[in-house]
């Protein structure tokens, strides 16, 4: 086994522990592997392994790797995920090589991502970002906004809303991590009861996705865990 191989397997088993002590299905949590600073060569080998699903955070570096990959990979089948803040002068190339986007705050960037998927597609996955830590630094939308900007990604066509994801602020009390996960829930279940047939909670990374598991997260957002500590940011 590479030591990549190795480290995406530990985190699957503490995915699938964490799923068992928060009496949850197994396999009802998936994993995004977060590659964003690493290398196709970093990508490959995580796939190699088994995974299909990577999250980046910056579009040009995501489009490289795409590319290099393209054709080289034993299972074609591969999905990016971007995750990362999403200036409107990238959406076309998100909405042409993405097949989900985490990270959508703003109704314009929702319409601009509508109208630049490409028909052959089928219609890009998206989740609403919220802030559930109130800090001014993170991105996301306020608590209770994501219910205006929800209904308006309804009425768009080439997108569908899966659900929401939040990244809360570092803490080491675990009562308030959990406490920002369950905020993030009891949200998502307020859209499903307004008609929003939402099944996804982005939430939790390498430090915290017991947390997350705990309070209903459904994908998992780890970098670290698997390919190692990032030099840049
Ligand atoms: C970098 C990043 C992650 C992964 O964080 P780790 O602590 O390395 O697991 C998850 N989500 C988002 C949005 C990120 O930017």
């Amino acid at each position: 086994m590479t030591p990549i191989s190795a480290h995406w397997q530990a985190v699957k088993t503490r995915i699938a522990v964490a799923t068992r002590a928060a009496g949850r299905p197994v396999g009802t949590v998936t994993l995004l592997a977060v590659s964003k600073t690493f290398s196709a060569a970093h990508v490959k080998a995580c796939h190699a392994a088994g995974q299909i699903a990577f999250g980046e955070n910056y579009v040009q570096e995501a489009l490289e790797k795409i590319a290099a990959l393209a054709g080289s990979l034993a299972n074609p089948a591969i999905e990016w995920h971007m995750i990362g803040p999403i200036q409107s002068n990238k959406t076309r190339s998100i909405a042409e090589h993405f097949a989900w986007v985490h990270s959508v705050e703003r109704d314009k960037i929702a319409q601009r991502l509508n109208d630049a998927r490409p028909a052959h597609l089928p219609p890009l996955n998206v989740c609403i970002q919220v802030n559930v830590s109130g800090e001014t630094s993170k991105s996301g939308i306020a608590p209770g906004a994501e219910i205006a900007l929800a209904d308006m990604i309804a009425t768009l066509p080439r997108l569908r809303l899966r659900g929401l994801m939040a990244i809360p602020e570092p803490t080491p009390d675990g009562a308030v991590r959990r406490a920002r996960f369950a905020l993030l829930r009891r949200l998502q279940q307020a859209l499903i009861a307004r008609g929003h047939p939402l099944d996804t909670l982005s939430m939790g990374m390498s430090d915290d996705l017991e947390d997350a598991i705990a309070e209903g997260a459904t994908v998992v957002r780890v970098g670290t865990a698997i390919f190692g500590a990032r030099e840049t940011q």
